[in-house]
C-alpha cells in the first residue's frame, strides 16, 4: 500500500547524510529544484554497491483536482489539534499514515498516485474532505473571542521565542519553554488573537535519545530538511525567497531565509541561516537548539531578536498584515528585539532616549527561570565586538547597548552582559509564570529597583496554561462532547468558562472509570511497544524479550514521571530508599507501577548518571514489570503518557520549578497530581485534586537530609493515602472516593489550567495596556518622557521628607480611628506635578518593617513655605488591630509611567525624623 521509501527509519539518518526532498504538497505543476549534492561518506556496505546520484531533485506530488484541499489542510498545523482533520488524513492511507508518524506532509509525499486517483473518485471521501476544509475555512475567517472584545486591543502582537513545540512533526523544542510557546500560539489562534510568532529553524532540532546496553544516554541529531517539514518559504513579490541579513564584525554578513509555518490563524516565522550565500561558519548559526559556545549563542540570539524584527517587517510588507503594536519576548533570549526597534526609531530621526521610551512602552518580557544559571550571560567584550560602527546597529553607541545588560547592582558581575537584565530594562511590563515564581522573580531582580521592597518590584505573574485541544486525549474529549455537545466541548477547551466544565458532575462514575481503564490499557500497550524497541536497540534478541508481554498491568495504579533532567527536578528521588520503593511496586494487594522518561542535556554528565541509575534499577528482573524508563521523551510520547496515568508525580526542589505544565496536561485527562508545592501546584493545590508532598525547604536544611525527608513523605503518601484510595471499592463496586477526586480535578481545575485562560490574561493585563502605552508614546511624548526622566534623576538628590505629624500620635489607638496626616517635603528643582507623596501603612513585624502595606497618595495643600517645603495631607485609617505602623515617601510621577516604581527613585524620611515623629506605633 505504502510507497514510503524506508518507513520510519528515515528518522534515523546518520548525521551529515542529507535526506530526500519532498516539497510541501502543492496542487500546482511540479516544480523541480536542482541542487548540488553535498559530499557524503560512502555508506555502502558489504557487497551492496549503491550508485550515487550526482544531482538530486525535489519532486512534489501532484494532487488530482478534487483533492486539492488536502494540500491546504496539510499545510496548516491546525491538524495537530483537530482530530477530525487527522482522521481524514488517516483514511487517505492508514499504512502510510502510521509510517509517516502521523505527519500529513510526509503522508502526501508518499501515497501512491493510484490511491490518490481512487480517492478523487470516492464520493464519501470527497464529502468528508469538503466538510473538513469548510471547517478550517470557518476557523480561519470567523469571529472569535478577540473579535468580541471591546476596548483598544492591539492591532497585532509579535511573540518571540527560541523554541516552539507545536507538533512532533516539527521538532523545534527541547522542553517546557518551547511547548509553552507552541501552546501560546495555538491558544491565540483559537481565541482569534492577531499574533505573529518568531523563532529560529534548527537544522538538527533537538536530539533523539536512546540508551546503551548499560543505560547510558546516547544522543543523535537527525538532520531536518525544511522541504520535508510543514513549512513554506516566505517569498518576495518576484517569487525569490525572502531574506534578512545581519552585519557581523570584519565585514562579514549573516543571512537567513524566512520559513513560514501556519499555526491555525497564527503565522510563525522561522529564520534559517543554512543558505548558500553564507560562509560555512555563518551557515551553522542555526544548526542546533542551544548548541555551541558563547559566540554561537550570541549569534543565535542576535539573529532571533534583530533578524526576527526584520522578518516581521518583511512579512507585514509582503502580506499587508498589520504591524505589531506589542512585542512579547518569551524569556530573555530574544531580548535584542528591543535594540533593533530602537535603531529603527533612531533611523527615523529619534534620539536614543526617546526611542528607548517608545520601545519600552510596547514590550512585554516573560521570565521563566528562578535558577540564575538558566539565564544567558555574555562576556561584555563579546557583545561589544558585535555591535557598533563595524557590526550591527551602527547608529547606537556600543556603550549604550552594554549599559542595558550590565549587572549594576550589589552582587552583580560588572564584566557580564545579562540578557534577563536587558529584558527587564527594555520592557515596561514583565511577568513570571506562576504566583510563586512572580514572587521569587521580584526577589531575584530586586537589585534593579533599589529602595523598594521586593513585593513592589514591577514584575507581575501570569500563570502558565496548556492547550487543551492538543493535550486532551480524544477519548476524554468524546466523553465530554457526549455530555454537552461537540461545539460546547470545543469552546470549553479553547476559551474556558467554568459553566461549561460544571457538566462533568453529571457524567456517571462508571463511564469515568471505564475511560480511565481504557486510557491506562492504551498506555500499557504503548509502553510495551516502546520498551521492545528500546531493548532491541540496546542489543537484546527477541528470545530475551518475552517478559515485555507482561510488563505493566492495565489494572494497577499507574504513576508517571517525565521531564528534562536538570538536577533540581530530582529524577531519582524515588530511588532514595530502594527497598521501600520495591515494596510499593510489588505490594501483593495494592501495587503501583511507574513510567519514567526524560532527556539529560547532552553536556550534562551528572544528569546522564541519574538516567543511568534509574535505568539500572528498572532493568532489575525483580521489578522490571512494574517500573520502566522510556527513552526519547517528546510530544508524541507525552500525548499518550499523560492520559494513561492515574498519578502525575513532580518532586522538584522548591521553589526552582517556575511553573511546570506537565501536571496540568495530566489533570486535563483526569489524572491526579502528587507534587511538591511548587509552581502552579502551590497556587491551585486542593486536597480534592491530589496530594502535596511536604517540603523541607526551611533555611539550613542540608540537601541530603532534605531529600531524605521529602522522599519519606512521598513513600508515606503512596502507602497510606494514595494506594488505599485507589484500590478501595464503594457500594457500587467502584473506587468512589478516587472518582470523586477525578471529577473535581476535571471540573474545577480543568478550566484554570487552560492556555486559553493564560492568553486571555496576557491580552487583558499585559498586551492591551502595552498597546495603549505604545500609542500614547508618539515621538513628542517619548521625547518628553525621556527628558523628564533625565531631569528628575538629576534633581532627585534635592527631594526629601522634612516633617511628618499626625492628629494624635499616641502609642496606642482604637480600631476604626482615622488620623489626619500632615507632611512637608522639599522638592528642590522639581514641581509637585513631578512627584507623588504617599502614606505607606500596615502591619509591622518585630523589626518595624511594614508588611502587606497599603499605599495612599496624599494631597498637596500648599507651599512652598519660606524654607521651600510643600505641604501634603491625607487621612490615615487605622483599619487593622495589632502592631501597626506607617511612613511617608516621595516617588516620581508621570502619566506615561506604568508604575511609580519604574524609575527606581524614592525619597523616604531620614532615620532622625522617624525617631522624632514617632512614626511607628504599637
Ligand atoms: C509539557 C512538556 C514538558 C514540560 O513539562 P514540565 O512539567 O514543565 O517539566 C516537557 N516536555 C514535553 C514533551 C512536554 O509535553
Amino acid at each position: 500500500m505504502c510507497s514510503f521509501p524506508c518507513g520510519p527509519k528515515r528518522h534515523k539518518k546518520a548525521e551529515g547524510e542529507r535526506s530526500g526532498h519532498i516539497d510541501t504538497p502543492c496542487a500546482s505543476v511540479p516544480v523541480r529544484r536542482i541542487r548540488a549534492k553535498a559530499p557524503t561518506r560512502d555508506t555502502s556496505r558489504g557487497n551492496v554497491v549503491r550508485v550515487k546520484a550526482i544531482r538530486r531533485l525535489t519532486v512534489r506530488p501532484v494532487l488530482p483536482d478534487p483533492l486539492r484541499p488536502l494540500s491546504d489542510l496539510a499545510r496548516n498545523l491546525r491538524w495537530s489539534w483537530h482530530p477530525e482533520t487527522r482522521d481524514l488524513f488517516h483514511s487517505v492511507d492508514p499504512e502510510c499514515w502510521t509510517a509517516s508518524g502521523g505527519d500529513p506532509v510526509r503522508l502526501l509525499g508518499t501515497v501512491r498516485p493510484a490511491r490518490l486517483a481512487e480517492l478523487a473518485e470516492d464520493r464519501r471521501f470527497l464529502r468528508r474532505l469538503t466538510a473538513v476544509a469548510d471547517d478550517l475555512d470557518h476557523y480561519m475567517t470567523g469571529d472569535r473571542w478577540y473579535q468580541a472584545q471591546s476596548g483598544r486591543l492591539p492591532a497585532a502582537v509579535a511573540y518571540f521565542s527560541p523554541e516552539f513545540g507545536i507538533t512532533a512533526a516539527l521538532p523545534q523544542y527541547s522542553g517546557g519553554l518551547g511547548i509553552l510557546a507552541g501552546d501560546h500560539l495555538k491558544a491565540a489562534s483559537d481565541l482569534g488573537v492577531p499574533l505573529v510568532g518568531v523563532g529560529l529553524l534548527y537544522r538538527h532540532g533537538y536530539f533523539r535519545q536512546s540508551l546503551s546496553r548499560d543505560g547510558w544516554q546516547q544522543e543523535h541529531y537527525p538532520v531536518l530538511d525544511p522541504h520535508e517539514l510543514p513549512l513554506a518559504p516566505l517569498k518576495e513579490r518576484d517569487g525569490t525567497p525572502a531574506h534578512v541579513a545581519l552585519a557581523l564584525p570584519g565585514g562579514r554578513e549573516l543571512r537567513a531565509r524566512v520559513w513560514l509555518a501556519q499555526v491555525g490563524r497564527v503565522p510563525l516565522l522561522l529564520l534559517d541561516s543554512d543558505v548558500e550565500e553564507n560562509d560555512p561558519g555563518e551557515r551553522g548559526v542555526t544548526d542546533r537548539l542551544y548548541g555551541g559556545g558563547s559566540e554561537h549563542r550570541l549569534l543565535q540570539e542576535m539573529l532571533l531578536g534583530i533578524g526576527g524584527v526584520r522578518a516581521v517587517r518583511t512579512y507585514c510588507r509582503l502580506t499587508g498584515h498589520p504591524a505589531p503594536e506589542v512585542f512579547h519576548t518569551n524569556e530573555g533570549h530574544a531580548g535584542f528585539l528591543g535594540l533593533e526597534r530602537i535603531a529603527e526609531l533612531c533611523d527615523a530621526g529619534s534620539d536614543f532616549g526617546s526611542a528607548l521610551e517608545a520601545v519600552r512602552a510596547g514590550t512585554v518580557f516573560t521570565t521563566h527561570t528562578p535558577v540564575p544559571a538558566g539565564i544567558d550571560r555574555f562576556d561584555r567584550e563579546l557583545v561589544a565586538r558585535h555591535f557598533g560602527p563595524d557590526a550591527e546597529l551602527p547608529r547606537i553607541e556600543v556603550e549604550r547597548v552594554l549599559r542595558l545588560g550590565m549587572e549594576t547592582y550589589p552582587g552583580g558581575e560588572p564584566n557580564l552582559f545579562n540578557m534577563a537584565v536587558m529584558g527587564l530594562r527594555l520592557a515596561q511590563r514583565a511577568n513570571g509564570v506562576s504566583v510563586l515564581h512572580g514572587g521569587v522573580s521580584r526577589g531575584m531582580f530586586a537589585g534593579l529597583w533599589p529602595g523598594f521592597d521586593a513585593d513592589e518590584v514591577p514584575i507581575t505573574s501570569v500563570t502558565n496554561g496548556v492547550h487543551a485541544p492538543t493535550w486532551v486525549a480524544p477519548e476524554v474529549f468524546r466523553l465530554g462532547a457526549r455530555q454537552i455537545g461537540v461545539q460546547r466541548a470545543e469552546d470549553a477547551l479553547a476559551v474556558g468558562g467554568s459553566d461549561r466544565w460544571d457538566s462533568v458532575a453529571d457524567i456517571p462514575d462508571r463511564d469515568i472509570w471505564e475511560l480511565r481503564r481504557t486510557l491506562r490499557a492504551q498506555l500499557v500497550e504503548e509502553v510495551r511497544e516502546r520498551l521492545r524497541a528500546s531493548w532491541r536497540q540496546r542489543g537484546a534478541g527477541t528470545a530475551e524479550l518475552g517478559w515485555i508481554d507482561d510488563a505493566l498491568d492495565p489494572d494497577v495504579l499507574t504513576i508517571g514521571f517525565a521531564r528534562r533532567v536538570p538536577s533540581y527536578k530530582r529524577l531519582t528521588l524515588m530511588l532514595r530508599d530502594r527497598e521501600r520503593l520495591t515494596e510499593l511496586l510489588l505490594h501483593p494487594e495494592r501495587p503501583i507501577q511507574i513510567v519514567v522518561a526524560g532527556k539529560a542535556h547532552p553536556a550534562d554528565d551528572g544528569g546522564k548518571r541519574l538516567v543511568q541509575e534509574l535505568v539500572r534499577f528498572a532493568d532489575d528482573a525483580r521489578v522490571r514489570h512494574r517500573i520502566v524508563f522510556l527513552p526519547d521523551y517528546g510530544m508524541a510520547m507525552a500525548q499518550k503518557l499523560y492520559p494513561g496515568c492515574d498519578i502525575w508525580l513532580n518532586n522538584p526542589l522548591r521553589p526552582l520549578e517556575a511553573c511546570g505544565t506537565s501536571g496540568m496536561k495530566a489533570a486535563l485527562n483526569g489524572c491526579l497530581n502528587l507534587s511538591v508545592l511548587d509552581g502552579w501546584w502551590d497556587e491551585w493545590y486542593q486536597p480534592d485534586f491530589g496530594w502535596a508532598i511536604p517540603t523541607a525547604d526551611g533555611a539550613g536544611t542540608d540537601p541530603d537530609r532534605r531529600d531524605a525527608i521529602e522522599a519519606d513523605a512521598l513513600y508515606d503518601l503512596l502507602e497510606q493515602r494514595i494506594t488505599p484510595r485507589f484500590y478501595e471499592r464503594g457500594a457500587s463496586g467502584l473506587p468512589d472516593r478516587w472518582l470523586e477526586m477525578v471529577r473535581r480535578t476535571l471540573s474545577l481545575l480543568g478550566p484554570k489550567v487552560l492556555a486559553g485562560r493564560m492568553v486571555r490574561e496576557y491580552v487583558e493585563r499585559l498586551y492591551t495596556p502595552a498597546a495603549e502605552a505604545h500609542r500614547a508614546m508618539d515621538p513628542d511624548s517619548a521625547r518628553g518622557l525621556a527628558e523628564w526622566k533625565a531631569r528628575v534623576r538629576a534633581a532627585w538628590s534635592g527631594v526629601s521628607v522634612d516633617h511628618v505629624e499626625t492628629s494624635a500620635a499616641t502609642a496606642s489607638a482604637e480600631l476604626g480611628t482615622t488620623l489626619a496626616l500632615r507632611v512637608r517635603v522639599k522638592l528642590g528643582d522639581l514641581a509637585p506635578e513631578d512627584v507623588e507623596v504617599q502614606a505607606v501603612s500596615g502591619r509591622v513585624d518585630s523589626e518595624d518593617r511594614i508588611t502587606d502595606a497599603a499605599r495612599t497618595p496624599l494631597k498637596p495643600v500648599g507651599g512652598p513655605d519660606l524654607e521651600g517645603r510643600w505641604a501634603y495631607e491625607g487621612p490615615l485609617a487605622l483599619d487593622r488591630t495589632g502592631p501597626f505602623g506607617y511612613t511617608v515617601r516621595v516617588l516620581p510621577a508621570h502619566r506615561l509611567l506604568a508604575s511609580g516604581v519604574e524609575t527606581g527613585l524614592v525619597a523616604v524620611p531620614s532615620g532622625d525624623l522617624v525617631e522624632a515623629a514617632g512614626l511607628l506605633m504599637r
